[in-house]
C-alpha cells in the first residue's frame, strides 16, 4: 500500500508532480502526501488545515491538489419569517463569516421583520446566462448571423437541451460591436445555479449557429454573461434570480427596536446609499448586502466568487405617512443577479449540504427550481435585515458604540 511518506518522498525525489498523488493513492493519502511536501519544503505546521472531517474524494469535483479544508466559523440567523413565492414560514439561516458583529446585525435586523409580520419576497425574473462571443468578417455578416438566430431560437433550443435534462432555453439575445457578434444565451436553470450547464447547452447551440451563419467562435464566453465581474448587464437585465424582498415596520416599532424614526431611516437610506453611491460611481446602492451573500454562499456552498454581481443590490427605504398622524417604514433590498442553486456545485459537499439542510432546501425542489427560489428569498430577506439594522444604527448613531461593545 501506498503511504503518504511514500508519496511524498516520490514528489521531492521529481518522480511524481504534485497534482499525480490521486493516479498513485485515495484521495485521502494523497492530501496528506502534499501536506507533508508543503510542511518540509515551509517548515510550517498544517495540523488545522488536516482536520477535515468528510472524505477527501467527496471534493473531488470541488477542487485539485487538495491538502484540507479551510474552516471559516458558521453561526446561524433567524428565524427569517418570509411570506414568498417559494419560501413559506420560518427560515434559519447559516452564515460562515470572520466579521464580528454581522451575525448579531442580521438578527436584529430579523428580529424587527418578525415582529412587524414578515418580509414579503418574489423570485421576479430567473435566468442562468451565458454568451459566446462570434467573428465574422464586417457588419454585413453580423447583421445575417442576427437575423439567423432571431429566426431559428427552436433550433438553437433543441440543439442546447439536448445536454441537460432540466435546463430550457429562455432565449438569446444578440449584441453587435464591429466583427464581433455576442449571443447572451439565458436558461431557466431550475434548482441549479446553472453555470455548468448553460456552458454545455451553449457550447451545442453554438455548433449549431456555426453550421447556419457565416459566424466563427472565437470563446465561448465572451464576457457578456457576465460571470464573476462587476458589469451593468447584470444589474440591469439579471442573471441567475433577480430577488426582491421588503417589509413595512410601524414607526412605534422602529423607534422602539432601532432608536430611531422611520424619517432618519430613509434620509439615511437616501443620502448614503442612493446620493452617497451615485457619487461613488457604484454599481450597487445598498449598505452592506455583500456581507449576508458572501456568508450565505460560504455556508450552503455556492460560487463564492459570484458575489460579485450576486450582491448587486439596490435599498430603498421611505417613510409612508398613516392617516392617524403617525408613519410607517417602507423598506426593500433589489438583488438583481442573485446567483444560487440547492443541486450541483459546492452544494453537495456535506458541510455545506447540512447547511442547506437547516434551510429545508436541501436538493432539487418540488416542482423543480423551487428550492432554489426559496433560497434565494430567504437570502434577499436576510440581506434586508441587514440593511435595517446597519441604517438603523446609523441614524440612531449607535454604530461605533455596537461595536465598541461586542469588543471589536
Ligand atoms: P453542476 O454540478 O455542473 O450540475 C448540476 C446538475 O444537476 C445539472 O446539470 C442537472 O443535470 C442536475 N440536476 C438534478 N436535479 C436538478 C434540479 N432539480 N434542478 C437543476 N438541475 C438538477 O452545477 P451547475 O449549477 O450547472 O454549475 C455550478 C458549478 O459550475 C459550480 O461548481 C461552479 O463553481 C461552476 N462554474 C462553472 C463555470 C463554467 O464556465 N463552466 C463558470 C463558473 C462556475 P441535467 O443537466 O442532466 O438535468
Amino acid at each position: 500500500m501506498t503511504t503518504a511518506e511514500d508519496l511524498a518522498t516520490r514528489v521531492r525525489e521529481g518522480d511524481l508532480r504534485i497534482h499525480e498523488l490521486e493516479d498513485h493513492a485515495d484521495h485521502d493519502t494523497a492530501a496528506a502526501a502534499r501536506r507533508l511536501v508543503l510542511e518540509a519544503e515551509t517548515g510550517v505546521d498544517l495540523e488545522t488545515i488536516a482536520d477535515y472531517s468528510f472524505p477527501a474524494a467527496e471534493a473531488e469535483p470541488n477542487v485539485e491538489n487538495m491538502i484540507g479544508a479551510a474552516q471559516v466559523p458558521m453561526g446561524v440567523v433567524g428565524p427569517a419569517t418570509v411570506d414568498g413565492g417559494a419560501a413559506d414560514g420560518e427560515y434559519y439561516l447559516p452564515l460562515a463569516t470572520t466579521e464580528g458583529a454581522l451575525l448579531a446585525s442580521v438578527n436584529r435586523g430579523l428580529s424587527v421583520i418578525g415582529t412587524a409580520g414578515g418580509a414579503t419576497a418574489r423570485v421576479t425574473k430567473n435566468g442562468m446566462t451565458r454568451a459566446p462571443v462570434f467573428r465574422v468578417e464586417g457588419v454585413a455578416e453580423a447583421a445575417e448571423t442576427v437575423e439567423w438566430v432571431d429566426e431559428n431560437r427552436d433550433a438553437l433550443a433543441e440543439a442546447a437541451e439536448s445536454t441537460t435534462s432540466h435546463g430550457e432555453l429562455l432565449g438569446v439575445e444578440p449584441y453587435v460591436v464591429g466583427d464581433s457578434v455576442f449571443l447572451r444565451f439565458a436558461y431557466d436553470t431550475k434548482d441549479a445555479m446553472g453555470m455548468n450547464m448553460a456552458t454545455i447547452a451553449t457550447a451545442a447551440a453554438c455548433e449549431v449557429v456555426e453550421e447556419e451563419t457565416p459566424a466563427s467562435l472565437v470563446a465561448l464566453s465572451g464576457n457578456m454573461c457576465s460571470d464573476k465581474k462587476p458589469a451593468a448587464i447584470n444589474a440591469i437585465e439579471g442573471r441567475g434570480r433577480s430577488v426582491t424582498a421588503d417589509v413595512v415596520i410601524s414607526g412605534e416599532l422602529v423607534e422602539e427596536r432601532l432608536h430611531t424614526t422611520p424619517e432618519a431611516i430613509a434620509e439615511a437610506n437616501t443620502r448614503k446609499n442612493l446620493t452617497g453611491s451615485a457619487k461613488a460611481g457604484a454599481l450597487g446602492f445598498n449598505a452592506h448586502a455583500a456581507n449576508v451573500v458572501a456568508a450565505a454562499f460560504l455556508a450552503t456552498g455556492q460560487d463564492e466568487a459570484q458575489v460579485v454581481e450576486a450582491a448587486n443590490t439596490i435599498t430603498t427605504m421611505d417613510a409612508r405617512k398613516r392617516e392617524d398622524g403617525g408613519s410607517d417604514l417602507y423598506a426593500s433590498v433589489s438583488l438583481a443577479s442573485l446567483e444560487v442553486g440547492t443541486v450541483g456545485g459546492g452544494t453537495k459537499l456535506p458541510t455545506q449540504s447540512e447547511a442547506l439542510e437547516i434551510l429545508g432546501l436541501r436538493g432539487g425542489g418540488d416542482p423543480a427550481g423551487s428550492n432554489a427560489d426559496a433560497l434565494a428569498e430567504v437570502i434577499a430577506v436576510g440581506a434586508l435585515a441587514g440593511e435595517l439594522s446597519l441604517l438603523g444604527a446609523l441614524s440612531s448613531r449607535h454604530l461605533a458604540s455596537a461595536h465598541e461593545e461586542l469588543g471589536r
